[in-house]
């Protein structure tokens, strides 16, 4: 660190310099976050000093939080259950899989290797929960159309099993897993079903409403026990913003730590000293929009989705899968190569290590008929650049 402080104006100036080399939105097709609404960025900056890991003097932010729980039990069919605001889906998973542990500890079914069914898409951040909690994963392939088949994730759970993931939005493909089939051959088992929902969170309910034919993920699927969901992706709130929700009104107190201090209350995230901004930014966005709002914004994420996905076929690009969300995948040769060169001339754009030669293309907020237009002739020219690159070599 510098002995004597630079000038406010120095060190205002050095930082917009770096923010002004982040790519701009409108240059972003591999993101599921994408700009905040702007009542959450402002309303997270006035509560930039607030902390919910002291509730004695956050009492006010405390119940923002608590209504913002509220608010997503209820969206999620559930408003007798409990939960917690969290810092994404990273530790929303991981306190899922830590209550569905200490559940099965309660009931007297936790063996020395505990084990927890996923498929063969589950989301990494499970890869370092089931590392930090000693959890092996059992692995079920996902089926022709990339979705956890119910009847073989029924035939994994065995006397180990404490849990079972299934995800409403994949972050690779935006597939939903049949959570409306997995829920009832789950149910009765004796085994905690979380529903991974970071990205499908928000879009689904709403996708649901304007006709879309998705399934049911929510709590009012029988089994379902836990559900992640992300406001900092498709709720328009600020980073970092994830949320955990239980079925029962005493399911997120399962994991539970108490602190040194009298009158101050336990702690059930795995953060201590964490953002009220969080909360406030949610809230913000939660009370402005309303269902209505919501419901016209993933209406033109879809119109948007359709637009890409019509134009890329009219140039003449095939799909990898057809899109249940707002993720489009593109089977493309040489796709690795083609992002490179996109990201050289502005655009980022996302390959995938597992599904080979694929271009991912994410439509949130900021993605409009715009920016494809501008997009499909950036695509094109890297196309052709890179077939006369392998021609010479
Ligand atoms: C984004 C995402 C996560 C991880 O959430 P973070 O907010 O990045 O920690 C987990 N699961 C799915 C399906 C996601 O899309």
């Amino acid at each position: 660190m510098r002995n004597t402080g630079a000038l406010a104006s120095d060190v205002r100036r050095r930082i917009e310099a770096q923010l002004a080399d982040d790519v701009p939105w409108n240059r972003v097709l591999n993101s599921i976050c994408t700009e905040p609404h702007p009542l959450a960025v402002e309303m997270a900056s006035r509560a930039a000093h607030t902390n919910l890991g002291d509730v004695r003097i956050f009492r006010g932010t405390k119940r923002i939080e608590r209504e913002v729980v509220r608010l997503l039990l209820e969206l999620l069919g559930n408003p007798g259950g409990s939960g917690s605001l969290v810092s994404g889906g990273t530790e929303a998973n991981l306190i899922a899989m830590l209550v569905a542990r200490e559940t099965a500890r309660a009931r007297g079914r936790l063996t020395e290797r505990p084990e927890v069914v996923v498929s063969s898409t589950v989301h990494f951040s499970f890869t370092k929960v089931f590392h930090l909690l000693g959890l092996t994963p059992v692995v079920v392939p996902v089926d022709d159309d990339l979705r956890m088949p119910a009847k073989e994730t029924a035939r994994r759970i065995g006397e180990h099993t404490v849990a079972v993931v299934a995800t409403a939005g994949s972050s690779e493909f935006g597939v939903v897993d049949a959570v409306d089939e997995i829920g009832p051959v789950v149910a009765g088992r004796g085994v905690h079903l979380h529903v991974d929902a970071a990205t499908g969170g928000f879009i689904i309910p709403f996708a649901r409403e304007l006709g879309h034919d998705l399934p049911q993920f929510d709590f009012t699927v029988e089994g379902v026990d836990s559900i992640t969901i992300d406001p900092h992706k498709y709720g328009l709130a600020n980073v970092p913003a994830g949320a955990v929700l239980f079925r029962g009104a005493e399911d997120a107190g399962r994991f539970s730590v108490d602190s040194f201090f009298v009158d101050t209350p336990v702690h059930h995230t795995l953060l201590g000293t964490r953002p009220g901004a969080a909360a406030v930014s949610v809230y913000a966005v939660l009370e402005h929009l309303g269902r209505d709002g919501f419901r016209d914004i993933t209406r033109t994420n879809f119109e948007v989705t359709r637009y890409l996905v019509d134009s890329l076929r009219a140039a003449g690009y095939e799909l990898f899968a057809e899109p249940q969300l707002n993720i489009v995948v593109v089977r493309l040769p040489h796709a690795a190569r083609i992002s490179q060169l996109l990201e050289s001339r502005g655009w980022i754009v996302s390959t995938s290590k597992r599904f080979g030669e694929t271009l991912r293309l994410v439509v949130t907020r900021h993605v409009t008929r715009e920016t494809v237009d501008e997009f499909l002739p950036a695509l094109q020219q890297a196309c052709q650049d890179v077939t006369a690159e392998a021609a010479v070599s």
